[in-house]
């Protein structure tokens, strides 16, 4: 009720400072990066070259994964109004940039159909307790934005069952230590899943809930995230998005929002 509030009392604007310009003003795109091939064909990670896999791939059960922005500065910020200050449109200002990012760059990853996408989107969830207090789920919030912009199906499959601690000084192992057991799978699950969270990082979470879901029956997980946490960059040409082909799809929808 309050994140509703708060979403229509402040609508419109700039997700990374505040200001004008929607969902990013002209400051602030300029240091928004896309992340698009060449890259990682399992991952996604902008190279400069095209590799089938590389040493930032996600653990574990994750078929695959693409994210769409790095995560810094604005797409940062967007994403800390999106979980902890309500801004709900910003799901659906980051949707169009993340679907867009499932064929952008190193191509479509191996095994998803080109033409009949027979996903079913679902998301990393929160706690019960931590959804009480932000009023809602922003996975839940950017998968549901990500199946209406793509026209698939969303389903809620995973409950989480314990609270992790905030991650990140956790080592990888300490990381998958913790996680054990977090999520469990509420409904049975379909063959092909795609699994959607906010920000990937060492990809931890997604590999436990791959893992659970793979048990549960899926057999291919892949996951797609608003923004990605690289710890040594990407290529200077991510930054470029105003300058990406004209028409594009990121191109568009930055600039028509
Ligand atoms: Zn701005
Ligand atoms: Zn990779």
């Amino acid at each position: 009720m309050f994140a509703e509030l708060v979403d229509v009392l402040f609508p419109r604007r700039c997700l990374g400072c505040g200001a004008g310009g929607w969902p990013f003003c002209g400051a602030c795109l300029a240091s928004v990066a896309v992340l698009y091939g060449p890259g990682c064909r399992t991952c996604g990670r902008p190279l400069e070259v095209t590799v089938d896999r590389c040493p930032d791939c996600p653990p574990g059960d994750v078929g695959w994964a693409r994210s769409a922005f790095l995560y810094e500065g604005p797409v940062r910020r967007a994403l800390f109004r999106l979980k902890f200050s309500g801004v709900r449109s910003a799901a659906a200002a980051l949707a169009p940039v993340m679907v867009w990012a499932l064929t952008s760059g190193p191509g479509p990853p191996a095994g998803m159909p080109a033409d009949e996408p027979a996903w079913t989107i679902t998301w990393v969830p929160l706690g019960r307790r931590r959804k009480r207090t932000r009023g809602y789920d922003q996975a839940e919030a950017l998968a549901r934005a990500v199946g209406s912009c793509a026209g698939w199906p969303v389903e809620r499959l995973l409950a989480r069952r314990v609270e992790t601690s905030p991650q990140a000084q956790r080592s990888g192992a300490d990381r998958r230590r913790a996680l054990h057991g977090a999520f469990r799978v509420i409904a049975r699950p379909p063959p092909r899943i795609l699994l959607i969270d906010d920000v990937l990082t060492s990809g931890a979470t997604v590999a436990e809930c791959a893992n659970v879901l793979r048990q549960a029956g899926a057999l291919d997980v892949g996951v797609l995230t608003a923004a990605r946490s690289l710890g040594n960059g990407v290529p200077g040409r991510c930054y470029n998005a105003q300058g990406l082909p004209p028409g594009s799809v990121v191109a568009r929808e930055i600039a028509s929002r």
